[in-house]
């Protein structure tokens, strides 16, 4: 099996280069030619192994010029025990009959973005080892929060990587903002650009796709990769934790074997819904996959509609991580709905940059409509939904699993649908702490320390510690660039 580009059908790469590149040099995204299968059989051995033998199997269909040794190594440096704090690596909390939550929060950084970038640096280096020589790979990354720390702990220290964050200026959390400018590491760097996700993700992909720079970091012995999810060493470790849930879901009892349940995904980037959507074409059984907006509710018109128009007001939410205009991930699904068409992608997106839109044919449409369903909600809502969560199921979700329980109730109502379905459940809810202690008593709190103090006394869980030591843990990094500095900002880190 080989990967090609959802913008050059010309393209034919192993998965090992798909992964050392990140993005085709043409501006697609790589994904698979063909999409691989389980049977029934399969999946119900997996019923019976824990996570990481799971991952094991998932994604040793994908990484196809892997050794079994390297994807075992790689999986098990990636979900060591001592790096997540369930020992099942993703858990799945049932809440009633019909909602359970796919908890993908207890690794190093409390977001699910660790699923898979505790995993990349792994499957980095040993694609790097297959398609480099000695050269060093410098990971540029464009967070909304956070990707950011993530792929900060993910890669520091990994011999034969540099990484450089850049996050929106005022478009974090504070702690998100706290746990990136605080990071250890003798191969890190961390920048602030002023503007919004948006822009310092196209700043990303303009210096990715800028034949000088390119040059210039040949001459260097360097060569950029994106820890972005348009990696596609990001998508396929988080399609392992879908059928993971499934698994775990049958062994409780929720879903009889071989019945279909539903997904829902609080949403930013598409990523982690795409993730799902690959699950469900691999054979899982998946009705349909619920995709939830906040404000930024770009993807439930276009689901509505089957326009893309990102020419709409920018709203900064409490659900900071789904503040994004331009979803990257849904090109890939748009090539597979368009009957893998590279030329009506590059109309699509030719348009989306020229002038912010584009309109899908009805036939994509129609294929979006049978698997798709989008909803959002505002940031009242969302946190009217933390604190029914908690009050109901004595269950504490963050702002972006709040945004999710709140679409999937709607739909709920709206459809009578009965089908079992399971949340993503993609941070803790220490992480957004002022947002979440608001949402339980409506009080605001000094700073988000104080916020963390409060909700531990008022619900009577605990803080994970890695959050809780960033209080007065020094900061490395304070600067700010604007978008067009950002190529000088790698040149000053690199020293080139
Ligand atoms: C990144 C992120 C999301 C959005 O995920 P996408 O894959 O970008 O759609 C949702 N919630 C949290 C907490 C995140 O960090």
């Amino acid at each position: 099996m080989l990967y090609t580009s959802t913008r050059n059908g010309g393209v034919h790469v192993t998965a090992s280069k798909a992964i050392t590149d990140g993005i085709s040099p043409d501006g697609g995204l790589y994904l698979p030619e063909e999409i691989p299968a389980f049977s029934a059989d399969e999946l119900r051995t997996l019923c019976s192994v824990g996570y990481r033998e799971r991952a094991k199997h998932v994604l040793g269909k994908f990484l196809c010029d892997f050794t079994a040794d390297e994807v075992n190594d790689c999986v098990e440096n990636a979900y060591a025990g001592h790096k997540f704090a369930s020992p099942e690596v993703a858990p799945v909390v049932k809440l009633d009959s019909t909602v359970s939550v796919l908890e993908l929060f207890r690794g190093p950084t409390c977001a699910f973005k660790d699923m898979a970038l505790q995993m990349l640096p792994h499957l980095l280096t040993v694609s790097a080892a297959k398609n480099l020589d000695h050269k060093e790979i410098v990971i540029l990354v464009a967070t909304s929060g956070d990707t950011g720390k993530a792929a900060l702990e993910g890669f520091r220290d990994v011999p034969g990587t540099r990484i450089l964050v850049f996050y929106p200026e005022d478009g974090v959390s504070a702690m998100q903002k706290l746990q990136m400018t605080t990071q250890e590491g003798g191969n890190v760097g961390v920048c602030a650009i002023r503007g919004n996700f948006d822009d310092a993700q196209n700043g990303v992909k303009a210096i990715f796709t800028n034949p000088e720079i390119l040059e210039k970091f040949r001459a260097n012995d360097l060569v950029f990769s994106s820890a972005n999810s348009i990696n596609w060493g990001r998508l396929a470790p988080q399609i392992v934790y879908y059928v993971s849930a499934y698994c775990d879901m049958v062994n409780a009892g929720t879903v009889p074997f071989g019945d279909a349940i539903n997904i829902v995904v609080p949403t930013g980037n598409f990523g982690n819904i795409l993730a799902a959507y690959f699950a469900r074409e691999m054979g899982l059984p998946v009705k349909k996959l619920i995709c939830a907006s906040n404000a930024n509710n770009v993807l439930t018109d276009f689901l509505a509609t089957g326009t893309y128009d990102r020419n709409r007001h920018f709203y900064t939410t409490i659900s900071p991580s789904m503040d994004i205009l331009i979803s990257s991930n849904l090109e890939r699904l748009l090539y597979l709905l368009c009957g893998k068409d590279p030329a009506t992608v590059r109309g699509w997106f030719a348009s989306l940059a020229a002038e912010g839109r584009y309109t899908v044919s009805d036939d994509v449409r129609a294929k979006l409509g049978e698997i798709f369903v989008g909803g959002f909600c505002d940031d009242a809502a969302t946190k009217q939904t933390i604190a029914d969560t908690y009050r109901r199921f004595d269950y504490l979700p963050d702002t972006h699993t709040g945004v999710a329980l709140r679409v999937l109730n709607e739909y709920l109502e709206r459809t009578g649908d009965s089908t079992p379905a399971v949340v993503a459940s993609t941070a803790s809810p220490f992480k957004f702490p002022g947002a979440v202690l608001s949402a339980l008593n409506g009080t605001t709190a000094a700073d988000e320390f104080v916020a963390v103090e409060a909700i531990e006394r008022l619900t009577g869980i605990s803080a994970p510690p890695q959050l809780l030591s960033l209080r007065g843990k020094p900061v490395r990094f304070s600067g700010a660039a604007d978008r067009d500095a950002m190529p000088q900002v790698v040149f000053d880190m690199l020293g080139i």
